[in-house]
């Protein structure tokens, strides 16, 4: 079956950055550098691997694995903690990089990217030879390692990426237009995107090893097994994906608000208003799993004269930081004796939260952001007015 006599042909990349957790440990020391390497925090603790270099896989150590057990297997590994803040950094600047070349970006994960190269032949000359430049140019610029897959849709691109590009010397692969189910069909069930440890089993007790032989599998047999899905992956084992690029409209800032009844001069209501939507910005930075590195606050006087001011700090999404810092910027501004009518706090420049992201419900979050997260989801069951930091009940 071919999906190009009924859909316009695409080009789709796929791009993996290896290893990523310890790619960017290395940047950071190079003395780690050819050492193996596990990322995922002491190994004496309870907790899993994130991320492992390629020196201690040949021991067997694989993401997702006990620290223990990886320790018993690769004992002479250097046991990082994680440090997420740098890997959303670097994640980030790498999506920047790619914004600035493709047309469409889709950041699938912290390390893994699809761009559409569809139709820029006429512009870029070869796709492919485009594709190797854009991962020589992000490789350049970040240093980072990458592995990157070309072919008609996002599937076939990634297991190009994951089956043979990481594998090959150039890390880059390409699956001709009209080779994709020929491409996938020798290959283990479990190569397949989507497919997880539980329906592998399935297939394998009935005998099916390669994506060929679920290709083969008539579509109805694929639909009384696993429901509307069996269609999906009867499709996918043929190659068919015709899932588009899903560009994410990232949220540039978030802001929150606050006009007094009554213009003000009363300090502690409006230090008491600040902490409010300081925790209400914080919540509505937890809420888009992202930590912002600025913080503005905005004063409006009686005579709708309006100061702002912004200040940098570390990556954060939590409410003391926050207002440590919005409350600093206040004094700052406050500088009239005139009375209040509104103030207002802002945050942007944002990374993703990866702790949030990969620890979440874990004993591993700082004090602090775990109260804010009990805090948010009180709020969350109950209504906002169910709960408030003791300085926002002078309102
Ligand atoms: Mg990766």
């Amino acid at each position: 079956m071919s999906t190009t006599s009924t859909y316009p042909l695409r080009q789709i990349m796929h791009m993996d950055l290896d290893t990523f957790f310890v790619s960017v440990e290395r940047l950071l020391d190079p003395k780690l550098a050819k050492r193996p390497v596990i990322v995922g925090g002491s190994p004496f603790e309870r907790g899993v691997v994130s991320s492992c270099s390629y020196e201690t896989r040949v021991f067997g150590v694989h993401s997702a694995m006990p620290l223990r057990q990886a320790f018993r297997l690769c004992p002479q590994a250097v046991f990082l903690y994680p440090h997420f803040t740098h890997y959303a950094e670097y994640s980030k600047l790498v999506k920047d990089i790619l914004s600035d070349i493709a047309p469409q970006i889709e950041k699938a994960s912290v390390d893994e990217f699809y761009l559409d190269l569809s139709g820029c032949e006429k512009l870029k000359g070869n796709t492919y030879d485009w594709a190797k430049d854009i991962q020589k140019n992000v490789n350049g610029e970040t240093q980072l390692p990458l592995s990157i897959g070309l072919s008609t849709n996002k599937l076939i691109a990634k297991v190009a990426t994951s089956e043979f590009a990481k594998r090959s010397e150039a890390k880059s692969y390409k699956v001709e237009p009209g080779d994709e189910a020929q491409f996938l069909s020798p290959l283990p069930v479990a190569a397949m995107p989507g497919i997880g440890e539980a329906t592998e089993k399935i297939f394998l007790t009935y005998g099916m090893h390669r994506i060929g032989q679920i290709a083969q599998t008539p579509v109805q047999l694929m639909t009384r097994l696993f429901g509307k899905n069996g269609k999906t992956i009867h499709q996918h084992a043929n190659g068919i994906d015709l899932s588009p690029i899903i560009e994410q409209r990232e949220q540039k800032s978030i802001s929150r608000d606050h006009t007094f009844t009554e213009d003000t001069f009363d300090v502690v209501l409006v230090v008491a208003s600040l902490h409010r939507l300081a925790s209400d910005l914080a919540e509505g930075l937890r809420a888009n799993v992202v930590l912002a590195q600025k913080i503005g606050v905005k004063l409006r006087y009686s005579d709708f004269h309006t100061v702002t001011k912004t200040a940098s700090t570390c990556y954060t999404n939590t409410t003391q930081e926050i207002y440590r810092i919005a409350e600093k910027l206040l004094r700052s501004v406050w500088t009239r004796r005139q009375r209040i009518r509104l103030i207002g706090i802002e945050a942007h420049d944002f990374i993703d939260d990866l702790q949030q992201l990969y620890l979440f419900g874990e004993d591993k979050q700082k004090k602090e952001g775990t109260i804010d997260s009990v805090v948010d989801s009180i709020r969350h069951k109950y209504g906002d007015a169910s709960i408030a930091y003791a300085s926002h009940l002078v309102h």
